[in-house]
C-alpha cells in the first residue's frame, strides 16, 4: 500500500538532504537509509558496543513480488572475514543490504550478537556497520569533509590517521590545498582507487565492527586494486568482514566462502576447499583467472 507514495517521498528527501551536504556514503545506500518504511520500534535498544556475531536465520526477502531469498541461514562470527560470490543478480548486495536494515524481510530472523536487529535502533545499528561500495558518493567540498561523514565529530589528527591506515594520506597531501582541497566538479578530480581509498578513511574514522565492502574494486586498475585491498586487509583486522567479490583473486584468504546459485547457497569453503571440491567455485575461478 505505502509502495506508491515511498519512491516520492524518498526522492523528495534525497534531494533536500542533498543540498543540505549530510548525506551519507552514496546515492544508494541513502536512498535506501531514508526510507520511510523502516522504523524503529516502540522502545528499541540503543546497544553501545557489538562484538559482530551476524546470524541469518531461514531469512525471506522480497522487493516485490519475486523472491530472491529464500529461507537463507548463515552465521558469520565476530572477526571474521567471509566473501560472498555467484553471478551477477543473483542477490549477494541484497543479502548485505539487510544488515543494516536499508529493507525489512518478509520472514525469518536477522540478529547481531544474538539481537533481532528489527529490536535496536536504527541509527544505533548503522553505527556499527561500514560500507564501501564500487560507486563511491563523493560530495563537491574539501577532502577533509568528505572522511569526516564518517564520524562528524572526528578532529583534525584522527581523520589524518584515518586517511593513513586508508592508504590515503600520501595522494592528499600531493593535492594543491592538502586536506582543503575542494573536489567534486569544480574541484580536483579524483581517481577510482582515490576515490575509494577516501571511503576507506571514513570507515577507519566511523570505526564499526562490521564491514560491508561490495565489489568495491572490481572497475579499478591492477595497481590501484592492489593498493585497495591492501588498505581493506588493515580496515578487516578486529572486525567482522563480508566482502562481495568480483575478481575472485581478492579473496583467496578469506575464513570462509560463500558461493551463491540461484538454488541459495551452493558451496561453502576456502579457497583450497571449495577448488578441491571440483565444484562450481572452481570452475568459476579458473574461468575467470583465465581472463585476468
Ligand atoms: P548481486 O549483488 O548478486 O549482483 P543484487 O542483490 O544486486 O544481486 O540483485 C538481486 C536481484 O534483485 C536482481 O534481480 C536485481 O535486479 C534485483 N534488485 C536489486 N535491487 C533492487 C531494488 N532496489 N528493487 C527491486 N529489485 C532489485
Ligand atoms: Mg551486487
Amino acid at each position: 500500500i505505502t509502495y506508491i507514495t515511498t519512491p516520492i517521498q524518498v526522492f523528495i528527501k534525497l534531494t533536500v538532504q542533498y543540498r543540505e551536504g549530510i548525506s551519507g556514503f552514496n546515492r544508494f545506500y541513502e536512498i535506501l537509509q531514508i526510507d520511510p518504511a523502516i522504523k524503529n520500534h516502540s522502545n528499541p535498544q540503543q546497544l553501545k558496543h557489538v562484538h559482530g556475531n551476524i546470524e541469518f536465520k531461514n531469512v525471506t526477502f522480497c522487493y516485490s513480488e519475486t523472491n530472491i531469498i529464500n529461507d537463507l541461514n548463515l552465521t558469520i562470527n565476530a572477526g571474521e572475514y567471509v566473501a560472498f560470490v555467484g553471478p551477477s543478480g543473483i542477490g549477494k548486495s541484497t543479502i548485505a543490504s539487510l544488515i543494516p536494515r536499508f529493507y525489512d524481510i518478509q520472514n525469518g530472523q536477522i540478529q547481531i550478537d544474538g539481537i533481532d536487529i528489527k529490536d535496536m535502533e536504527l541509527t544505533a545499528l548503522r553505527k556499527h556497520i561500514g560500507i564501501v561500495q564500487q560507486d563511491v558518493y563523493m560530495y563537491s567540498g574539501k577532502v577533509i569533509d568528505n572522511i569526516k561523514y564518517g564520524n562528524p565529530n572526528a578532529d583534525k589528527k584522527s581523520i589524518i590517521e584515518a586517511a593513513k591506515q586508508a592508504n590515503a594520506h600520501d595522494f592528499i597531501m600531493k593535492l594543491p590545498n592538502g586536506y582543503d582541497t575542494v573536489i567534486g566538479e569544480k574541484g580536483a578530480k579524483l581517481s577510482g582507487g582515490q576515490k575509494q581509498r577516501l571511503s576507506i578513511a571514513r570507515v577507519f574514522l566511523k570505526n564499526p565492527k562490521i564491514v560491508i565492502f561490495d565489489e568495491a574494486t572490481s572497475s579499478l586498475d591492477n595497481r590501484s586494486e592492489r593498493i585497495v585491498q591492501n588498505s581493506l586487509e588493515r580496515l578487516s583486522k578486529n572486525r567482522t568482514t563480508i566482502v562481495i567479490a568480483h575478481r575472485l583473486s581478492t579473496i583467496r584468504n578469506a575464513d570462509r566462502i560463500y558461493v551463491f546459485s540461484h538454488q541459495g547457497i551452493e558451496e561453502i569453503g576456502t579457497h583450497e576447499e571449495l577448488m578441491s571440491s571440483y565444484g562450481y567455485y572452481r570452475k568459476m575461478y579458473l574461468e575467470t583467472s583465465n581472463v585476468n
